[in-house]
């Protein structure tokens, strides 16, 4: 890396996914479960059911969109109530190949992304239109 390269801005930022794994097989009530506990405590974009592997995700998936304000309670919320299911958290820049590859944090455990399904230039995609109704606290 160039020593004299300056630091990204975090305003580069300009939303987060949350992709939430499962087996169908095995594990799809717990992905349940905890779609429903993020619908009642997060003003989010759940993304539809994907019960097959889709893009460069390598196992059934929902997505979460999120504003970048909601991060510093829905991770960590994220990372005590997971319930075993991994998850891939990951910013939405204007390079989504090194958003989902290089730059993500997990948690549980990582899964492989199969990141030549992803652009390395794209406009940076915002939050998407939020579409729950939470009432509890986090
Ligand atoms: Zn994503």
């Amino acid at each position: 890396m160039d020593s004299k390269q300056a630091p990204r801005p975090v305003a580069e930022i300009a939303s987060y996914h949350a992709h939430v794994y499962f087996d169908p097989a095995a594990t799809r009530d717990r992905a349940e479960r905890l779609r429903g506990w993020i619908g009642e405590r997060f003003r989010v974009r759940l993304g539809r059911w994907h019960e097959v592997r889709v893009g460069p995700h390598d196992q059934a998936m929902f997505q979460v969109s999120f504003a970048t304000e909601l991060f510093a309670t829905l991770v960590p919320w994220l990372m005590l109530n997971h319930g075993g299911l991994s998850i891939l958290v990951h910013p939405n820049t204007s390079n989504p190949r090194r958003d989902h590859l290089v730059d993500p944090v997990w948690i549980g455990t990582p899964l492989p992304v199969h990141g030549d399904m992803l652009p390395e230039e794209e406009e940076a995609e915002g939050p998407l239109e939020p579409n729950t109704d939470p009432d509890r606290p986090a």
